[in-house]
């Protein structure tokens, strides 16, 4: 019997509990030994029952799908979970890494310089594609140098057994699933063999960091050749980016953010609240730190005011170009990385204010002031350590509610007021 065969005899049968399949799992070929009687073949057997039982569950959703039987048969025949992608999707840093450490450790002076350079001598591609998708082409350059050192590390995971991985095990398995569903229909249209979807342990490939449902949607040609090589091709991977970034929103001609300045007196719990526009946020007492005026386009947009490390560090006011950047990474951290550099690539000099020096915070301490945020009636969501947009509005109400700066930056200092109010043992 062929694997085929016993696939669909098992599909088949899989509705009756009394058909026990544990007997007919079978090791691999390379397993087996000659003193064997004729093996029954399974589609895995990797020794982990969960991870098998996924395997069966998938191919029976996946040709639902439409896939092909040879195709599921030879790429997910004898697949086994691979234990640094469970490592690295379980992986919980003791120590957050401080927003200014981050940025630091990014937007470097090696970086910039290897920015400029591929700025000059791809002026002629840059120029084409900025003028297609309206995408600024230092962003694009941030991107590349953000995903990829600039193509020069693409990751060395294999995204059909990474993906098979996080959807038997991982804590985004839908996720997981349908890009291990993209990556199936990529091999299977006979645009890229399987050896060629090579990527991060999260699945996202090539030089600008397609997952396989984007790649699908999104990567275009940008060298003409007729192939969407965004592993092999920088013009591909550019331009795929500025697709994705086009898609995601991006305003040909706005800033993605400016670098301002507050009085004094100024109301920092306006700190990630209302979308206005530069005139709004200049009544309200902001100004650019440049000292120039606004553009054109930038004035009639509305900007968000992001204070990453508190009302003492760098102040930005947010145009919805930024948030086109998360597309391809939803955090703040990762979007301003970009934007940074793609500044720095196009001559400004470094911020206005400097990035402070701040002190990393131990999950206990994020969780303790979480918890006395709750004691104390405000709801900075499940107690986790993770301190997000959640945590950062009750902070700034409870600080608020304190007379203090209500930036909602969580430094040590302040937990150490929260731990004062409401002792945590
Ligand atoms: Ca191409």
């Amino acid at each position: 019997m062929d694997r085929r065969t016993f696939l669909a005899l098992c599909l088949a049968g899989c509705a009756d509990p009394s058909m026990d399949l544990t007997p007919k799992v079978t090791p691999f070929p390379s397993q087996l030994t000659p003193a064997s009687p004729e093996p029954l073949p399974s589609l895995t057997a990797s020794g982990d029952p969960d991870f098998d039982a996924w395997a069966q569950g998938f191919y029976k959703r996946a040709a639902q799908a439409g896939l092909p039987a040879d195709l599921l048969d030879r790429e997910l025949g004898g697949l086994l979970p691979d234990p640094r992608v469970t490592g690295l999707d379980t992986r919980q840093p003791e120590f957050a890494k401080p927003f200014s450490d981050y940025i630091k450790g990014v937007v470097t002076e090696d970086r910039v310089a290897i920015g400029q350079r591929k700025r000059s001598e791809l002026q002629s591609l840059l120029g084409p594609i900025e003028q297609t998708y309206g995408v600024a082409a230092d962003v694009l350059l941030g991107v590349w140098a953000m995903e990829t050192g600039y193509g020069a590390s693409l990751g060395g995971f294999d995204v059909i057994r990474s993906m098979a991985t996080l959807a038997a095990q991982g804590r985004r398995r839908q996720f997981a699933e349908d890009q291990l569903m993209a990556a199936l229909r990529i091999i299977g249209s006979g645009e890229f063999p399987r050896s060629r979807l090579i990527g991060s342990w999260a699945g996202a490939m090539g030089q600008t960091q397609f997952i396989p449902t984007s790649f699908l949607s999104t990567a275009v040609d940008g060298d003409g050749d007729g192939k969407r090589d965004i592993w092999g091709s920088a013009p591909d991977a550019l331009a795929s980016a500025a697709n994705l970034l086009a898609k995601g929103g991006w305003n040909r001609g706005e800033c993605w953010a400016r670098e301002v300045l507050a009085p004094k007196d100024f109301d920092f719990s306006l700190t990630e609240g209302p979308r206005e526009t530069p005139g709004w946020w200049a009544a309200q007492g902001l100004r650019p730190a440049d000292g120039q005026a606004w553009n054109g386009p930038d004035q009639a947009a509305k900007a968000m005011l992001a204070a990453p490390t508190g009302a003492s560090g760098p102040l930005f006011l947010l145009f919805p170009n930024h948030f086109a950047i998360r597309t391809y990474n939803n955090a703040t951290t990762y979007a301003l990385a970009v934007g940074l550099l793609a500044d720095r690539f196009s001559g400004l000099g470094p911020l206005t204010t400097p990035w402070p020096v701040e002190t990393p915070l131990a999950l206990d301490d994020r969780i303790g002031a979480q918890k006395a945020l709750i004691a104390l009636g405000f709801d900075p969501g499940v107690p986790d350590g993770v301190v997000g947009i959640n945590t950062r509005s009750a902070l700034r109400a409870w600080q608020k509610s304190k007379g203090l700066i209500a930036d909602g930056y969580l430094s040590m200092a302040m937990v150490g007021l929260l731990q004062a109010e409401v002792p945590i043992p």
